[in-house]
């Protein structure tokens, strides 16, 4: 039998998060932060005593050892409340690429970052990203070889969120660096991955992009030097640093879509109250088909959505729990909301943006901060939407349709 109903303990979860953010989170506080290009520190804190923080790890490594619905539950409200979607960024790439760094990493990393990252007293994220390119992992130059018992890393990484957070905050990153070298035809093999704490001698952050949108939280780069790390800085094993980041992008990509049903909702709801307002013509221009018919269109596709997000979420808990989907076919689904979910939400944006007319193209209305934040995740923060696209051709297909190989 299937049953599409939240757990009790959900429902309170949801209940909860919503109580914090209609509190600590409202539209004047967003456009605040997006002015002042920072997240306040008490948000972050707040998160954390929330137990929202990384909330996937188990609850002895000092995680909620939350299912990834109940996560979705999270980002949903998240992106509901800051539709400008910094603040969700940070969370959301800590919960992802923190889970797969506490699954596979030693007790000293586990120390030294995860569990001050569940109570918002560091930052960890992801750095792959480089400066010939993010889609194609496998072309990534930075290296690390092994001089005594320690690894040296050269290379540089670029477009990478929340670089002056991990500086300002202490924390680090799940990256991926080349171990050896290895034949055309298979060269996402030989990639190893490590924990890099910003603070290790030999990393410079030395750019902070100037972004459109998503303005509180940083997006920069940073070279790495000669960087010394212990062996108990790799992550998983040796050569496998691939199969670990596709795991954390999978995690990250069905908390994006989450998120942005979130904010997605928001914009229907911040437009319905408008549309029932606004005159013209001597009518509530709500009482228009032109308008009312698009917001039913989004309002159909944003709950066709919702429960694909959610089903995919629960699949990902049974992957996990019982093994009852492989990875593979996990990631096809995700693959398939990361996909969607954003060109939707910013399609919703721009709807409901032209319902405001001139006073949508202005600050003084928020729904500005979420086209920009949301193009984000159109342009291909955590993977591009044709990468996407390989990822389900692939499973649809077979290997062999690959069409860079
Ligand atoms: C705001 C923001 C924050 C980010 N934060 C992070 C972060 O924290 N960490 C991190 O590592 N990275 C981060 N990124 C980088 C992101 O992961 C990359 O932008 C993404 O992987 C794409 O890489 P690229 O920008 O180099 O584009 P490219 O890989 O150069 O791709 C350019 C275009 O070509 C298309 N393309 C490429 N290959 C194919 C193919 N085989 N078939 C069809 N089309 C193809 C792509 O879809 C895209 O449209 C961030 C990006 C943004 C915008």
């Amino acid at each position: 039998m299937v049953d599409f109903a939240f757990t009790e303990e959900q429902e309170l979860f949801r209940k909860a998060v919503r109580e914090w953010r209609e509190k600590e989170l409202p539209l004047e506080k967003v456009r605040e932060m997006d002015n002042k290009g920072e997240i306040p520190r008490e948000l972050v804190k707040g998160l954390g005593d929330l137990g929202l923080l990384l909330m996937t790890i188990p609850e002895e490594h000092g995680g909620a050892g939350s299912d990834w619905v109940t996560a979705c539950i999270a980002a949903e409200e998240l992106g509901y409340a800051d539709i400008s979607i910094a603040l969700p960024v940070l969370w959301l790439v800590g919960s992802s690429w923190g889970y797969v760094v506490d699954k596979y990493c030693s007790e000293q990393v586990r120390e030294a970052v995860i569990r001050k990252a569940v109570k918002g007293d560091a930052f960890i994220g992801i750095a792959s990203t480089e400066a010939g390119g993010g889609s194609d992992v496998a072309a990534f130059k930075s290296s690390a070889r092994k001089e005594g018992d320690m690894w040296v890393l050269n290379g540089e990484k670029l477009y990478i969120s929340g670089t002056e957070e991990a500086k300002k905050w202490g924390g680090g990153y799940f990256v991926i660096a080349r171990t050896s070298p290895a034949p055309p035809e298979a060269s996402h093999r030989g990639m190893t991955a490590f924990y890099l704490p910003i603070d290790a001698p030999g990393v410079e952050v030395y750019k902070r992009f100037e972004d459109m949108g998503r303005m509180a939280i940083s997006t920069g780069g940073f070279a790495m030097d000669n960087v010394k790390l212990p062996d108990s800085h790799r992550i998983g094993e040796i050569d496998k640093g691939f199969y670990l980041t596709m795991e954390g992008f999978d995690n990250a990509r069905i908390l994006i879509a989450a998120v942005c049903v979130g904010a997605a909702q928001r914009a229907l709801e911040i437009g319905m109250d408008y549309i029932k307002e606004r005159k013209a013509f001597g009518k509530p221009i709500g009482k228009f088909e032109g308008i009312q018919f698009e917001l039913a269109d989004d309002w159909a596709q944003l709950e066709a959505l919702r429960s694909l997000v959610y089903r995919t979420a629960w699949m990902n808990d049974k992957r996990y729990k019982e093994k009852k989907f492989s990875a593979l076919e996990v990631s096809r689904m995700i693959a398939a909301c990361k996909l969607i979910a954003p060109h939707f939400a910013f399609d919703v944006f721009k709807h409901v943006m032209l319902w405001h007319g001139a006073y949508g193209y202005t600050k003084e209305c928020p729904l500005e901060m979420g086209l920009r934040g949301i193009m984000s995740y159109c342009v291909g923060a955590e993977g591009t939407s044709n990468i996407q696209r390989i990822v389900i051709a692939r499973e649809l297909l077979g290997k062999e349709y690959i069409p860079y190989k």
